[in-house]
């Protein structure tokens, strides 16, 4: 079976990951059963995705009306009925082997020969899961994250008899419902993200329970040192103290004391009302960057995330680049460990780990094998030319991780590819947009395009937790990108859908022109955080719409709609959404077939022109006229007016 064969899904059950589950389906356009035991069940969570998709369609971020969507969901408590004729079942049914064994028994007999098996299981063996079938080979993992509507990875596992065409039906399954998968091609524990994660509350709760730093320290430094999302202590509170704490000890591995007190205690985090902080009667995780120490050793934890990563790879279980994209879409880190650890230095992460293992003798410092042949093989990290990555040279084909182009030839279409951390740029993006332009061939290119993935922004900003960590004197080289945008020989231009913010922002302001939806939202709010516009905002936006704008757009850090940033002058089009991908495609064609000499030069001449005198401003342009008057292109031009007909230049 392949993907193109799949028309009809069913999900069991209908509680928090079964409703959602069949909201992100039926939106991708597949007819869905979503079944329970009880019809009282299913009715609640047919109107959870009821309210779910009505929230959707206001902010615009479904196509079609909610009923339509709604039309193709039905629901059934006889499990047969709702299986007999799917291609498909995703299973969400509670976290129990009996249980979970006694449904995939009842499907072997009811399901069609073909039809594909998916668990939704957090934890669970999916090896074992499939012994309670004749068909193995049709179990897999398919591993959503919570909320699913909302969260982009789903991990597709191997169980030990999986087969490839079915984990591959189901990558491809997940591609067609918009979300992003990744192999994990061993049913370890934990799958990939939560055996990463693990070692993030795990080794800052021994640090606490050691007095080696305090909870406020660990968060603070973890969120604004190293970009976390969220401190290790305040996860654990959202989470629930107790679940990693049953993790480990289901694993036989040893808890940190701190998490044994709180959970004798009762006190488990958010659900009881307190756990590492108070949210009763104090005000929860309420550390500050006042809280941030110099002293914690945060590479403690990210070196045994990394050497999690590392035993991952070693057992072939998933790719650094799967456990990289894990990391992003299913944690929110603000890079995958892999690519963080090349940066680091692999040999400075096997040092710590080796130094605490000889101190501790304690498992956890283990360093993995394959973390050791790295090192000893000279593979030590990006400076090295190759760690779990490798790294071309500058020029040659590069494989880029924080963008796509969409398109190479006349377009050079860039597509901005964080949508997690809705397309913020950090030190890769911006380097990564450098060497695209700065490797372009200048000969085909005729404009440049940048757009944002995902449905939310274009670009919201510079990711601050990425350059939180960068001293004053490394941060020179942030506006360098604007530069190469700005000063790129060809013209560009900014499609913008959704956010527009801070060094984004910027980068919109660096391409000569930009075209947004209406719902698109643009502003500085730097100034929020002691911080100015440091991309070329301050400076590119007075030019272009006057002080008394530009400052209150600066001074006040507030959001201005697309509709006010075209009667400002910020943008030249303000567009419905259903006309946006037409308006953006006549500016791109206009261009493309344009003039291409004379396109370069006038983009030359009111680039530079801006910052001249109008004298000298005004004598570049005539000397450019008067070079542009030698070229075939101008020939071509006057002959097609005489002539009646549309120009072809050639770029001569
Ligand atoms: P839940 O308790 O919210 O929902 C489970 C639903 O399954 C309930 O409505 C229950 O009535 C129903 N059910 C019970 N027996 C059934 C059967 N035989 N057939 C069909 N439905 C049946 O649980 P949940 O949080 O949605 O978790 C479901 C699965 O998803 C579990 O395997 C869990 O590990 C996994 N998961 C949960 C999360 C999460 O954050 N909640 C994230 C990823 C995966």
């Amino acid at each position: 079976m392949s993907v193109d064969d799949i028309e009809r899904v069913a999900v069991l059950g209908a509680g928090n990951m079964g409703h959602g589950i069949t909201e992100v389906v039926a939106i991708a356009g597949y007819d869905v059963v979503m079944r329970d035991i009880e019809q009282e069940i299913v009715d609640e969570g047919y109107e959870d995705i009821q309210w779910s998709l009505e929230k959707l369609s206001e902010k615009g971020l479904v196509d079609e009306d909610a009923d339509d969507v709604m039309a193709r969901i039905d629901t059934e408590v006889d499990l047969e009925t709702a299986v007999e004729d799917v291609d498909l079942v995703i299973e969400a049914a509670p976290e129990q082997m009996e249980l979970k064994k006694e449904i995939y028994g009842e499907l072997t007999d009811f399901t069609p020969e073909d039809a594909i098996l998916a668990s939704n299981t957090s934890s669970l063996s999916i090896t074992e899961i499939a012994t309670a079938t004749d068909k193995p080979d049709k179990v897999v993992g398919m591993h959503f994250f919570n909320p699913p509507v909302k969260m982009d990875l789903v991990e597709v596992i191997y169980g030990e008899e999986t087969s490839d065409e079915t984990a591959e039906t189901v990558y491809d399954f997940v591609e067609s419902i918009d979300k992003t998968p990744i192999y994990v091609r061993k049913d370890v524990n934990g799958f990939v993200v939560n055996s990463v994660l693990g070692p993030f509350g795990d080794e800052a709760g021994w640090m606490v329970s050691a007095d080696e730093a305090t909870i406020r320290e660990a968060d603070a430094t973890m969120v604004h040192e190293r970009g976390y999302p969220m401190g290790p202590f305040e996860l654990g509170d959202l989470t629930g103290i107790d679940i990693g704490y049953h993790v480990r000890k289901e694993a036989g591995k040893p808890v940190p004391p701190i998490v044994e007190e709180k959970v004798e205690a009762d006190e488990l985090g958010q659900k009881t009302g307190k756990g590492y902080y108070d949210y009763e009667d104090g005000d929860g995780a309420d550390y500050g960057h006042e809280d941030v120490s110099e002293d914690f050793d945060w590479l403690r934890i990210e070196g045994r995330m990394v050497n999690e990563a590392a035993k991952l790879i070693g057992n072939d279980v998933a790719t650094p680049d799967a456990i990289d994209t894990g990391m992003r879409l299913g944690a929110g880190f603000p890079e995958g460990p892999c690519r963080r650890a090349d940066k680091i230095g692999l040999d400075a992460v096997l040092e710590k780990l080796e130094t605490l293992y000889e101190e501790t003798e304690a498992e956890r410092y283990r360093p993995a094998d394959y973390l050791v042949e790295l090192v000893n093989n000279g593979h030590t990290g990006e400076d090295a030319g190759q760690g779990f990555y490798e790294y071309g040279g500058d020029d040659g084909d590069r494989e880029y991780r924080t963008l796509n182009v969409l398109e190479e030839g006349e377009v050079l279409a860039i597509e901005l590819d964080r949508p997690e951390r809705m397309n913020a740029l950090n030190e890769d993006l911006m380097d990564e947009i450098e060497h695209v332009l700065d490797n372009a061939d200048l000969d085909e290119v005729r404009v440049a395009t940048f757009e944002g993935a995902g449905d939310r922004a274009f670009c919201a900003g510079a990711d601050i937790g990425g350059f939180a960590g960068a001293k004053p004197w490394e941060r020179g080289t942030i506006t360098s990108m604007f530069e190469t945008v700005n000063d790129f020989p060809k013209p560009t231009i900014a499609k913008i859908d959704g956010f527009c913010l801070g060094g984004g922002h910027e980068l919109a302001l660096a391409c000569d022109l930009r075209v947004a939806t209406e719902d698109s939202e643009f502003g500085f709010p730097e100034i929020n955080l002691g911080l100015l516009p440091g991309g070329g905002g301050t400076q590119r936006t007075m030019r272009m719409i006057g002080e008394a704008r530009a400052k209150e757009l600066v001074f006040r850090g507030e959001r201005i709609s697309a509709e006010r940033a075209e009667n400002w002058g910020l943008i030249n089009r303000a567009v419905d959404a259903d006309e946006f991908d037409d308006v953006c495609a006549e500016f791109v064609d206009d261009i493309v077939e344009g003039p291409p000499v004379a396109l370069d030069y006038a983009k030359k001449v009111m680039n530079r022109g801006e910052d001249a005198s109008l004298e000298a401003a005004l004598t570049m342009e005539s000397q450019s006229f008067g070079l542009l008057l030698s070229t075939e292109d101008v020939l071509e031009g006057t002959s097609a007016f005489a002539e009646d007909r549309d120009p072809e230049f050639e770029g001569k």
